[in-house]
């Protein structure tokens, strides 16, 4: 349908299925990543096992490429510069988003819903615990934080300017939602219902569409807008929400698609993967429809052996089950994902088994 060959930077799960969505739609992909298991890699045409600091390389992965996206902010925006006009996601969002201290500026310098209090760590602390350690570049899935209920847990290590402190929110009312929006480069939003979120030790458990009160829910969207349309990005991006007692907080921005979209591959009329696509390619974008009570449960290296229980368990039937096929199956580090409409009391026997 579509003759067009798109770079993905990064080569993960999101570039996977990214390439699978395009490939229906007869694109073609080369894949960048530095890792040569990368377990994306053979879903593109052309796989670039090259450091991200490889100008030569990113010359020629730009020069092979119609059209450029990145599934991870954490790639060098100044070797891009020369290729912005290819890049619909643009790089103000890599260059604002790669270290929490200028993401939560920037958010806050904006109209609307605000972080809570944060400073950075080399500061007088003004915070009052509990309080949460943050590393400014290069955390994910909860890594490179450390919450600090009383002061002989902090490591003095982290006071310094490569750390942030924040205001850690707690208490019986405390949710986490996300808001995943599309915007083509032909002008158009599109934008998921919200999804309701659950986290164990930082990591994302997880997800399924919610019905919120109309007040937040539309401070979301709001925010979400505010947000894309200030980075000047084309392409899906998700915005993490705190709410507590019915206030609402941003917590961070996602330049992507996102581990909390992957229940849009069953559980709606266009996953994230072909929203982004659309987006990039500047096509017009369908109204979105989400399916009902669907979940998604994510799935970490701890998670293979119970799995086994379930995949040939007749009373499973009915959950997709997304593996990766990543080389290796560390404790804490996702490897796939099941998604599930919750019949028969699925979701509970999940919880038993996926915990
Ligand atoms: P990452 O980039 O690793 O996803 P986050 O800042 O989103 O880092 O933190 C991961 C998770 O840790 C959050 O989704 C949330 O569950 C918890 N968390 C982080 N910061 C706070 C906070 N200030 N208050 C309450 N929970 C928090
Ligand atoms: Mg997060």
């Amino acid at each position: 349908m579509i003759d067009k060959k798109i770079g993905i930077f990064g080569g993960g799960q999101l570039a996977k299925m990214i390439a699978i969505e395009g490939s229906y739609m007869g694109l073609h992909f080369n894949i960048f990543d530095p890792n040569p298991f990368a377990c994306g890699k053979s879903f593109g045409q052309n796989f670039f096992n090259k450091e991200f600091l490889d100008q030569q390389a990113i010359d020629d992965f730009f020069n092979c490429s119609h059209i450029v996206t990145y599934e991870f902010e954490n790639v060098m925006s100044d070797f891009f510069l020369p290729y912005t006009e290819k890049i619909p996601q643009g790089i103000k969002a890599l260059q604002l988003l790669q270290d929490r201290y200028t993401e939560k500026n920037f958010i806050n310098s904006l109209k609307g819903v605000k972080t809570v209090n944060f400073q950075l760590a080399n500061e007088d602390i003004k915070i009052p615990k509990p309080y949460i350690i943050k590393s400014r570049r290069n955390g994910y899935d909860g890594k490179g934080q450390q919450l600090i209920n009383k002061d002989e847990e902090v490591d003095s290590r982290f006071l310094n300017e490569n750390y942030i402190i924040e205001e850690f929110l707690q208490g019986t009312s405390f949710r986490e939602y996300s808001i995943i929006m599309g915007r083509s480069t032909n002008g158009e939003f599109a934008n998921y219902q919200p999804f309701a979120n659950e986290h164990k030790n930082g990591i994302l458990h997880i997800s399924t569409i919610e019905k919120i009160q109309d007040n937040i829910k539309q401070l979301m969207i709001d925010k979400t807008k505010e947000i894309i349309t200030s980075l000047n990005y084309y392409g899906v991006l998700c915005v993490e929400f705190f709410v507590i007692d019915n206030k609402v907080y941003v917590n961070e921005v996602a330049p992507r698609v996102h581990n909390s979209g992957h229940l849009t591959i069953e559980g709606a009329n266009i996953s994230q993967f072909k929203l982004h696509i659309l987006c990039i390619l500047g096509l017009p974008l369908p109204t979105i429809v989400t399916y009902s009570n669907y979940y998604m449960v994510n799935l970490l290296g701890q998670h293979i052996k119970p799995l086994k229980k379930i995949i040939n368990n007749k009373e499973y039937k009915d959950v997709n089950f997304h593996m990766y096929g990543k080389n290796s199956t560390i404790n804490n580090r996702k490897v796939g994902h099941l998604t599930f409409q919750d019949t028969n009391n699925l979701l509970n026997k999940i919880k038993g088994v996926i915990k």
